[in-house]
């Protein structure tokens, strides 16, 4: 996805490409921390679901199974809303690797 320049976005921010939430990874916007499962802590309550906005929640079989991490931005709220005593979701520190331009 070509990422706009501050010039060339719409005046307003506008979204003028309705629909667009597929090829708008907002999985690059996390920074510093991400979201991590652990299956048998798990009662399959579906609030991390409900709570998520941007349906990085993974389902499948009709079972939570983890992340989608190419749309979860890493803010956390699947791990507050997670509501078993010994949580299902925990929040671990992320590696970033920022390169710089023209170094490899
Ligand atoms: S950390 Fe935020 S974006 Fe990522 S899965 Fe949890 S609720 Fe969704
Ligand atoms: S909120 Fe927690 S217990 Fe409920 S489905 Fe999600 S991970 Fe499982």
């Amino acid at each position: 996805m070509k990422k706009e320049t501050w010039t060339e976005l719409a005046i307003g921010a506008l979204n003028l490409q309705a629909g667009n939430s597929v090829s708008n990874l907002t999985g690059t916007w996390r920074s510093g921390r991400k979201p991590e499962f652990i299956e048998d802590n798990c009662i399959q309550c579906f609030f991390c679901w409900l709570y998520c906005p941007h349906f990085a929640v993974r389902v499948e079989e009709g079972k939570v199974t983890g992340f989608n991490y190419d749309y979860c931005t890493g803010c956390g709220l699947c791990a507050e809303e997670c509501p078993t005593k010994e949580k299902a979701i925990v929040m671990v520190k992320e590696e970033t690797k920022i390169i710089e331009e023209g170094k490899k």
